[in-house]
């Protein structure tokens, strides 16, 4: 059983799952079938039915993901972009105004941009790191704010404190993407967020087998989340939602393990010759150390660099790694390498890549949890 009281590593194990256990079976079985027998529901979301959220390998995970974050209900999708897109369409309506980090994931990025004029729905991106300028971007139609526990891929940690006082002090609905720290190194609702969203795809599930997403918040507005779900469709199916239910019983054991295996790989490339500059704010000499100290219990398992070579020596190095694979995506078992500006942020105009600071030649490394000697080594001889 799980309790409130239980440390994560318990809780990833056991809230959520059903008891007493079904047929005695110790992990939680899949339930793949898309419609249930009709037991008296009287409301279109009571339903039990995939795409109405409530059939059991989900619901036991929206009690397992709230009892992580700490929030009173939670709910899972299809995908971290579903979780994204469908929170900004609830908790927004057309006319309305939202803050948005201005260093923010690509296809965040891409949607805001892209998406809200469609919808009559503004944004204006904010320098998070500077609570002094946000009042003067504030409109009469703001409705929320939007930022990134620790920005992808250049590994910022904004002011979520100021964030968080800003919101409530404007009566504005504060919305945190925690896909980075995972609620192993930072739970946003106890830290007095709104809504704390994932791509489930990375940390969460840890095994780069699936897409999923999650959101977690107040029940009413879950509920509502929820609603706007059952409309839009990006709901996660039983399998995924089975595979993503074993990969977080291991996310404590995953990503204290990525925290130290990251931060020994930071140290060697920040001291290695051909490295210019590495973005990891568990290194003392991050900008932001100090908060991230302070906030979190570790800066998690991706990197961010720049080789002395450019772009032609990034391209070099992906080509010479043997142990990670060129790949997008992070949080996963496997390490991964991969330069933004051809993956996760070729979205954007090189123009805007460059204000942003994503270089053509910034490689970020998702650490997986191979030993770490082993991927020193290997870094050490690509490097050569
Ligand atoms: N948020 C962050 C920080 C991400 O890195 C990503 C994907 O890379 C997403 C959201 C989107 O998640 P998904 O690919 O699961 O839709």
């Amino acid at each position: 059983m799980s309790s409130p009281n239980q440390r994560i590593e318990t809780k990833v194990v056991h809230a959520g799952e059903p008891r007493p256990r079904i047929q005695g079976s110790v992990c939680m079985p899949v339930f793949q079938s898309a419609t249930f027998e009709y037991a008296g529901e009287g409301r279109y979301d009571d339903v039990r039915y995939l795409r109405i959220n409530n059939t059991p390998n989900q619901l036991a995970l929206h009690a397992k993901l709230a009892a992580l974050e700490g929030s009173a209900a939670a709910l899972v999708t299809a995908s971290g972009m579903a979780a994204i897109s469908t929170t900004l369409l609830t908790v927004l309506r057309g006319g309305d105004h939202l803050l948005a980090q201005n260093c923010l994931y690509g296809g965040t990025r891409d949607f805001l941009v892209g998406d809200f004029p469609r919808l009559a729905l503004h944004v204006d991106f904010i320098d998070a790191d500077k609570p002094a300028s946000w009042q003067a971007q504030l409109r009469p139609t703001t409705r929320a704010i939007y930022v990134e526990s620790m920005t992808n891929p250049l590994l910022e940690v904004c002011d979520l404190e100021a964030v968080v006082e800003f919101a409530r002090s404007n009566g504005l609905v504060s919305i945190i993407d925690n896909t980075f720290a995972s609620p192993v190194n930072y739970r946003p609702i106890e830290a007095g967020f709104d809504v704390c969203l994932h791509s489930a795809t990375k940390y969460l599930n840890g095994h780069t087998d699936l897409v999923a997403g999650a959101i977690s918040g107040p029940a009413e507005l879950v509920e509502r989340i929820r609603h706007r779900l059952n409309m839009l469709g990006g709901s996660l199916d039983p399998h995924a939602a089975f595979l993503l239910n074993r990969g977080l019983m291991t996310l404590a054991l995953r990503v204290r393990y990525q925290n130290e295996s990251a931060l020994r790989i930071a140290q060697f490339l920040a001291a290695h010759p051909a490295v210019v500059r590495v973005n990891y704010a568990g290194l003392e000499t991050h900008p932001r150390h100090a908060r991230a100290r302070r906030l979190f219990a570790g800066c998690g398992g991706v990197l961010s660099f720049e080789l002395k070579r450019g772009a032609p020596g990034a391209e070099e190095l992906c080509r010479r790694v043997r142990i990670p694979a060129v790949a997008p995506s992070l949080g996963g078992v496997h390490t991964l390498l991969t330069r933004p500006a051809t993956t996760s942020h070729a979205g954007l105009t090189p123009a805007e890549r460059q204000q942003l600071g994503i270089s053509a030649g910034l490689l970020r490394l998702s650490v997986g949890i191979e030993a770490t000697e082993d991927l020193l080594e290997d870094l050490a001889q690509a490097l050569a």
